[in-house]
């Protein structure tokens, strides 16, 4: 039996000496690993209906509950906040619950175009007795086809019409999609879960609050972290819905650490949050267009994104190698990619690396078969940590 603490610790050691660009992944800074490392992460604490604590020893838990709350309003402007769920996709499913009933139908874009697998037919819809439609969507231009969104919305009448991407790469015209989701009376969910950092420091789909009647998401994707996940509304009837799906039926134990953690994170992306997504949305433009020059292939040129993320092209890259042996080839290289053909620049912004011409020299010198091992390792060695108060 090989002792978990040394095993912990290699590992420890394994990710201090990567170049981490996984679009779904960040570091959090060490205040935060503080209070996910604290004691809070053996307690409860939970308010009952009638206003009492269930558990004792709660009082500081109660006022760290309530300036994470109070500083997630404060960072994205919204009326409500619910900050319990663990994930993104807890979030996805007490906002389901809360604007679609059994039998109705829900709009979300397709797993094929980028879409999140949770919204298709056979988990989300089919464990809550649900109908998922799919929105009409252009690959090339990263679009949704508004005006069949429009006529497919009048003849299958949503309830909600689910936005956001896992590949993210443009913003929507959600002042259209408004018009559309009142004329058939459905809600706008808005699924932030990959730009959520993004949407915080105003660089990407700014009005994500002002059209859609919720945006929720991820807290760890572009966001500082914990993992974890956020819903935000300006709509109190909603937001009354909401809390009814939360305790007992989506979660019980919300692990207080890691609201304390988010508190954190946010109290940081307060501070730094517009400075650190416009470094990462022009460090994506420019690492996209480093490849491209370097021969590999990414889709969307001219202007290939307006996010963190960087979609390698499938067919122009296949000469090096399947996204999987891409993966791969870089891992050797202690280059971290995921094997979805996704590069992200959020965490790599926030070690302060701005020369994409560099970044992107290595990344493609690796997928080529070269050994950049040293390289990476002087790339490495000038970097810090920014954004952490
Ligand atoms: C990652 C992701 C989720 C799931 O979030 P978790 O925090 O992993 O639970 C949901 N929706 C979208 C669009 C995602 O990209």
């Amino acid at each position: 039996m090989a002792p978990m603490v040394d095993i912990v610790d290699r590992y420890e050691r394994f990710r201090r000496n990567v170049l981490n660009l996984q679009a779904s992944e960040n570091f959090i800074c060490s205040h935060v690993r503080m209070a996910l490392g604290s004691d809070l992460a053996a307690r409860y604490s939970h308010i009952m209906p009638d206003g009492r604590n269930a558990y004792g020893g709660t009082e500081k838990i109660e006022e760290i509950y309530d300036e994470a709350e109070s500083s997630i309003k404060t960072l994205f402007k919204s009326k409500f906040a619910e900050i319990r769920p663990t994930g993104g996709h807890i979030a996805a499913e007490i906002c389901i619950l809360s604007s679609v009933n059994k039998g109705g139908t829900f709009m979300a874009i397709p797993e094929e175009f980028g879409g999140y697998t949770g919204y298709m037919q056979s988990y989300l819809p089919d464990m809550f007795s649900m109908k998922y439609e799919p929105i009409p969507y252009n690959d090339i231009t990263q679009e949704i086809k508004y005006d069949e969104l429009e006529k497919r919305a009048k003849e299958v009448k949503p309830e909600a019409m689910i936005l956001g991407q896992s590949f993210f790469v443009r913003h929507y015209d959600l002042k259209r999609i408004r018009e559309i989701a009142d004329s058939v009376n459905s809600k706008i969910l808005y699924d932030g879960s990959h730009p959520m950092g993004l949407i915080a420091g105003k660089k990407f789909q700014p009005d994500a609050l002002t059209y859609s009647d919720v945006l929720y998401g991820s807290t760890h994707k572009t966001f500082f972290g914990p993992q974890g996940g956020i819903i935000l509304t300006n709509n109190e009837e909603l937001f009354n819905k909401i809390e009814t799906n939360t305790v007992w039926k989506t979660f019980d134990n919300y692990h207080p650490n890691h609201v304390a953690a988010l508190g954190i994170a946010a109290q940081d992306l307060i501070q730094f949050g517009e400075s650190y997504a416009s470094w990462v949305v022009s460090n994506s433009q420019n690492l996209a267009r480093t490849l491209e020059d370097s021969g590999i292939g990414v889709k969307y040129s001219p202007w290939y994104t307006e996010s963190h993320q960087v979609i390698l092209s499938k067919e122009n890259s296949e000469k090096f190698g399947s996204f999987k042996e891409i993966s791969r080839k870089l891992a050797n290289n202690n280059i971290i990619v995921d094997t979805e053909g996704r590069i992200g620049t959020s965490e790599i912004t926030r070690l302060g690396l701005t020369d994409m011409m560099k970044v992107g020299q290595v990344v493609s010198d690796g997928i080529k078969g070269k050994d950049v091992r040293k390289d990476v390792t002087e790339i490495l060695r000038n970097t810090g940590v920014k954004y952490c108060r």
